[in-house]
């Protein structure tokens, strides 16, 4: 490991879940979803469309405000009504499905723009930030072009690049290859899986059952707004206990 590495994996930090409510109107979507992601560990968050995922992780860092119980992240109580939104969010990076990227900013301003804004880091070390994690992702030639000249998967390369450049201790990643076309799937997975040996905290929700099983320390199946099983990845998916996660395995294996 290098020191960039060793730094991360010191830095890494866990996320504790506990009894996390949250409602849209009279729809509970989140009915008591207690989940721990302890510092260095993958998660992988898999379950049918609509059983919750997406509000879970939005949840995590504040995108949606949860009605009930706690998320601890990196020192800070999420949940906290008091708790500094700003130091709170740059712990946590997410990726989402659309990568989000701004089209009028070339990619190293993609990569730049929080750091100056939120970090308040000058231009030169918010370009050597962003310069290092573009080379992390294999796309430090790429700073000067503009997301639409990039593939599905370059783009989404990006976006973990520019999360990635405000160095958070918990990345959380949201289907983040469902959208791509399946030939840049490979290199995306590619990147997460490199992230994830590096010792980053991650939670991942993915319907990509061999990365699950292959990356992920655990894997957590969600169903109607609870966790109904969750143990280690090659369990979960290998040998499915509940008749909802072996139903839901059998639809997408
Ligand atoms: P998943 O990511 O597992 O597909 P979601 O978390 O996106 O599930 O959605 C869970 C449920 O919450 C769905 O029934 C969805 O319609 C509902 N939902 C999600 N976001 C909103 C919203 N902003 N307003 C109202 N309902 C929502
Ligand atoms: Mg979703």
């Amino acid at each position: 490991m290098t020191t960039t590495n060793n730094s991360m994996a010191e830095r890494a930090a866990g996320v504790e879940i506990s009894d996390l409510r949250k409602s849209y109107g009279s729809n509970e979507v989140l009915k008591g979803i207690s989940l721990d992601v302890r510092p260095g560990e993958v998660v992988c968050l898999i379950g049918p469309s609509g059983s919750g995922k997406s509000t879970l992780l939005r949840c995590v860092n504040l995108l949606e405000k949860p009605n009930g119980g706690t998320i601890h992240v990196g020192g800070f109580e999420a949940t906290d009504p008091e708790v500094n939104l700003d130091k709170m969010r740059q712990n946590v990076g997410m990726v989402f499905q659309q990568f989000n990227l701004f089209p009028h900013l070339t990619v190293l301003e993609n990569c730049t723009v929080a750091q100056i804004k939120v970090l308040k880091r000058d231009k030169a070390k918010a370009h050597a930030t962003a310069k290092l994690n573009l080379e992390r992702v294999g796309l430090g030639d790429f700073g000067g072009r503009y997301p639409d000249e990039l593939s599905g998967g370059q783009q989404q390369r990006v976006a973990i690049a520019r999360a990635l450049s405000m160095e958070p201790t918990l990345m959380l990643f949201d289907e983040p290859t469902s959208a791509l076309d399946p030939e840049t799937v490979g290199e995306v997975l590619a990147i997460m899986k490199k992230l994830a040996r590096e010792g980053m905290t991650m939670l991942v929700v993915t319907h990509e059952m061999a990365f699950a099983k292959e990356v992920a320390d655990r894997v957590v199946f969600m169903d109607g707004g609870v966790v109904v099983e969750e143990g280690v990845a090659a369990e979960v998916i290998g040998n499915p206990q509940q008749p909802r996660t072996q139903d839901f395995l059998r639809r997408v294996l």
